[in-house]
């Protein structure tokens, strides 16, 4: 922890860390969700789907990494067993319980955009109050809206696919 670092954050840190903790926890069982949803995958268009699954399980699991350092910045503690993850998560774990590719896609799309309200959440709540949680956050976000669009443009290309071999 940095003593100045935390104290710029005045009275505000608790909070913060709350919800810092909260997309940590978040983080892992995104990266876990695509991480299996890549080598349980079935269907049409499904090595192609595997691939940005995996990239994105790489990419949420450097965001833990970003939220983790700036937690402990802060003095706190990330979430210590992966038991609680589900607790703390705003974000429901969808089980890839079905591997069809276009019901992956939609449980990813569904976590991404709560991921989206999650880190539009923490920016709202460090604006003017804690610059280097905020600019953390606008990167993340930045990279959680990419990967809305890219889920959902695949998931357009797998419906015209699906359609047109049907006529
Ligand atoms: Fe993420
Ligand atoms: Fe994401
Ligand atoms: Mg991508």
């Amino acid at each position: 922890m940095g003593t100045r670092g935390r104290e710029i954050v005045g009275q505000h840190v608790d909070h913060i860390l709350k919800l810092l903790n909260q997309a940590y926890a978040s983080e892992w069982l995104a990266y876990y969700q695509y991480w299996l949803g890549a080598k349980l995958i079935k269907g049409p268009m499904k090595d192609a789907v595997a691939a940005e699954l995996t990239l994105h399980a790489t990419e949420e699991l450097n965001h833990a990494v970003l939220v983790a350092n700036r937690i402990i910045q802060l003095g706190g503690t990330p979430v210590l067993t992966p038991a609680k993850w589900a607790d703390e998560s705003p974000c429901a774990y969808d089980a890839p319980a079905d591997p069809y590719v276009a019901v992956l896609l939609d449980q990813n799309i569904a976590g991404e955009q709560c991921a989206i309200s999650a880190y539009k959440g923490l920016m709202d709540a460090t604006k003017d109050i804690d610059m280097v949680t905020y600019n953390m956050a606008l990167t993340i976000l930045e990279q959680e809206v990419e990967h809305e669009e890219d889920l959902q443009s695949l998931r357009e290309d797998l419906d015209l696919m699906v359609k047109r071999g049907s006529r």
